[in-house]
């Protein structure tokens, strides 16, 4: 029966786009135009994504088991207090499943890689602003309630999911021209969220002395949490262990997917953490605490939302091929920019025209070549069309001294089995090995 099921077959690093490589990830790679169809059923093959999707999927479940065993057993509609819980489980459900989507997918196009991410980073986002929502109305230290810090820490927080989806998201675009920057801006913008809703665990249990500590039993847990993410970042930063040993950790033990496990174990005790502090806290904070509301919970979350929303189709649309918004609104012909959407009804086109003021305003916009960037520190793209550029695959020379084999053949050998994705752009001499 088995037989009857053909898997798609697999690429060494040298034979798939530079957009494509992972840091000291040799082999595993899946056609980078694969199917829909062919995405799912490597997830039943070892390839190097396949643990870091199931190691997402499977906590899906988990998560979604808490958040049900929650709306079931408690009285959560009349009983606002639980309200911060729901709106954190709903976001610990969001993310990894947003991950999983996102690490399955993803190898269906250079568009599609993008645009996947995207929505990974605007579902970390919502989940930071879940945990600071929980960390508002359960953590926050005795001391602290009710004070100028709490009284703005929800309203930053919803600030920092937009600025930190709108790091996570360009950090895509300088990867080939500064690396570096790509890479501080994407860690950035996943620890400093993390630090700043932690700000009140970090001095309930680090620095607070004497009354208004709150010292309890979630204590315990809330160190036990904070060491994981600690380490989450650690291995995000460092792509230990494969930088050690390339290609001996492709398929099982590379950095990604320990992050992906370290995560989930520290979301785990952070749930059990910010639990126990639900509960024995409960009278205190009914009574001190400033009551909560729809507006305090499901608000900022909503909010945020479609903030994060926004900001992925703004970095989205100029993946996407179609009129050049910009040309045409430097010609200033009115004519011109609604002959462009020309289907649509007058409203549309309003909003239309918008959306792409909003675009041309965006840093984004230089990604199509025509523009200088407006941030004069950001790299100018060098090619017309960058975005949709593979990028260049590692020398040969270098391949070789990697993995110490020479490289052996290209993509072009190797067509997809089905064509999943006819607008992807074409597989050209850029994914042959030839540098250039
Ligand atoms: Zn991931």
């Amino acid at each position: 029966m088995f037989s009857l099921i053909k898997l798609p077959r697999v690429f060494s690093v040298h034979q798939v786009p530079r957009a494509f490589q992972e840091d000291s990830i040799i082999s595993g790679y899946r056609h980078p135009r694969s199917s829909a169809t062919d995405c799912v059923l490597s997830l039943f093959q070892l390839t190097n994504e396949t643990l870091n999707v199931w190691t997402h999927f499977l906590p899906t479940w988990y998560f979604l088991w808490k958040l049900l065993t929650v709306v079931f057993m408690q009285d959560v509609w009349s009983d606002a207090y639980s309200w911060p819980l729901l709106v954190y489980l709903l976001s610990c459900c969001v993310y990894p499943l947003a991950s999983s989507c996102a690490h399955t997918f993803s190898s269906m196009s250079m568009r599609a890689r993008h645009v996947c991410f995207f929505f990974d980073y605007g579902a970390l986002s919502l989940y930071s602003l879940g945990s600071a929502i929980t960390y508002s109305a359960y953590v926050m230290p005795d001391a602290w309630v009710n004070g100028p810090f709490h009284t703005y820490y929800i309203p930053v927080a919803v600030f920092n999911t937009a600025l930190c989806t709108t790091m996570a998201c360009y950090s895509r675009f300088p990867e080939f021209q500064r690396p570096k920057l790509s890479k501080v801006l994407r860690v950035s913008a996943f620890t400093y969220p993390y630090l700043f809703d932690n700000i009140p665990l970090f001095y309930r249990i680090f620095l607070c002395v004497g009354e208004g500590c709150t010292v309890n039993e979630a204590n315990s847990f809330h160190v036990y949490h904070t060491l994981l993410a600690f380490l989450t970042g650690f291995l995000f930063a460092t792509h230990l262990p494969e930088r050690l040993a390339p290609g001996r950790f492709d398929y099982i033990g590379h950095s990604h997917q320990l992050f992906h496990v370290c995560g989930i174990i520290g979301t785990h005790f952070q749930m059990q953490a910010i639990e126990v502090d639900m509960k024995r806290r409960r009278p205190w904070l009914l009574a001190h605490a400033p009551a909560i509301t729809l507006g305090g919970t499901v608000g900022p979350a909503a909010l945020s939302s479609l903030l994060s929303l926004g900001i992925i189709y703004v970095f989205s649309r100029p993946l996407f091929p179609g009129p050049a918004p910009r040309t045409e609104l430097r010609k200033g012909s009115e004519n011109e920019v609604e002959s462009t959407h020309h289907d649509a009804t007058a409203d549309t086109e309003h909003t239309a025209k918008l959306v792409l003021l909003l675009w041309c305003a965006s840093p984004l916009q230089h990604l199509n070549g025509r523009e200088a960037p407006p941030w004069p520190w950001l790299p100018v793209s060098r090619t017309p069309n960058a975005i949709y550029d593979f990028g260049a695959p590692r020398a040969a020379t270098e391949l070789t001294a990697l993995t110490g084999e020479e490289p052996a053949g290209n993509l072009e050998q190797h067509p997809p089995s089905r064509l999943g994705c006819d607008a992807c752009p074409a597989v050209d001499g850029s994914v042959t090995g030839v540098e250039h």
